[in-house]
């Protein structure tokens, strides 16, 4: 199995897997989507409100901002020393005090922890009018998004087949296939068509390309023909700023390791083989 990235930075990554099964390449979409914690405010403890909306709402939308988490310094809050009842080392408060008039923002929460901030200055909260108060403390923990959907890393993460486009003998580079895909994926050369260079990722094996085809009369076979590679796979992955791609991926495969010797572990210890 290989990973190979076609493009990557903190935020966005493409890449291609390589020699894994459908099974494999959907563990790593979800893992990364639901097993990977994060920071979010799941605790708000609302002193004055005045603004025109009710304390859930503000609640909610204090859990949606996303934060800078680093995975070394907070742990899991039932697996650190505190025993859950919540110490700088599984979570983190803010507080905010704001009086109109005001857009209160993302960057109007004041961190006790000056790294955990949120990943974006400017997500609008609340607006205040004249006169209106909002007074509150919240606290962020690490969770992953199994729990919750403010705990997923990312905002886009997704994969497809590899595609091969195969062009045959029986094309006269009539052009159809070219004006029907919407990725212009396909170009004429010479007397033939052919995959425009570093374009076959781009291809959404939509087949329009097929039916363009056939509707020139060519038969009941097109000239040309979109199939997948059964192993190959292109990921598509968008953090939300809380940590990089590259971390995600990292956490979400150690996730799938860590699973997959436990499930071993148990099966010896279900078959006996740990006793031989
Ligand atoms: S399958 Fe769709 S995107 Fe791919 S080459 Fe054909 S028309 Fe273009
Ligand atoms: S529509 Fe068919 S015959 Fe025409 S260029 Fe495309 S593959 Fe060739
Ligand atoms: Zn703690």
């Amino acid at each position: 199995m290989e990973i190979q990235f076609v493009s990557l930075d903190d935020d966005v990554a493409r890449f291609i897997l390589d020699g894994a099964s459908p099974a494999f390449a959907n563990a790593v979409r979800r893992a990364m989507i639901s097993e990977v914690p994060t920071l979010a405010i799941d605790d708000v403890r609302i002193y004055d409100n005045t603004s025109a909306l009710f304390d859930e709402m503000l609640a909610h939308r204090l859990g949606l901002i996303p934060i800078i988490t680093d995975l070394d310094t907070y742990s899991r809050k039932e697996a650190c020393a505190c025993g859950g009842a919540g110490c700088p080392g599984c979570s983190v408060t803010y507080t905010l005090s704001v009086e109109g008039p005001k857009t209160v923002q993302s960057s109007d929460l004041i961190p006790q922890d000056p790294k955990a901030v949120p990943v974006n200055d400017n997500i609008p909260i609340v607006k205040l009018t004249k006169g209106q108060k909002l007074v509150l403390e919240a606290r962020a923990e690490l969770n992953t998004g199994k729990e919750h959907a403010k705990w997923q890393p990312t905002n886009v993460c997704g994969y497809k087949n590899y595609p091969v486009i195969t062009i045959s003998e029986a094309c006269d580079a009539c052009g159809n296939c070219i004006e029907e895909c919407p990725r212009d994926i396909l170009a004429v050369k010479g007397k033939k068509i052919e995959v425009v260079e570093g374009k076959i990722s781009d291809c959404s094996m939509c087949r329009l390309c097929e039916r363009a085809c056939l509707a020139t009369g060519i038969g009941d076979v097109p000239a040309i023909t979109v199939t997948a590679v059964p192993d190959r796979y292109i990921f598509a992955v968008e953090s939300d700023g809380s940590l990089p791609v590259k971390e995600i991926l990292r956490r979400a495969l150690q996730h799938i390791k860590r699973q997959s010797d436990e499930l071993e572990k148990q099966t010896r210890e279900i078959s006996g083989d740990d006793k031989r």
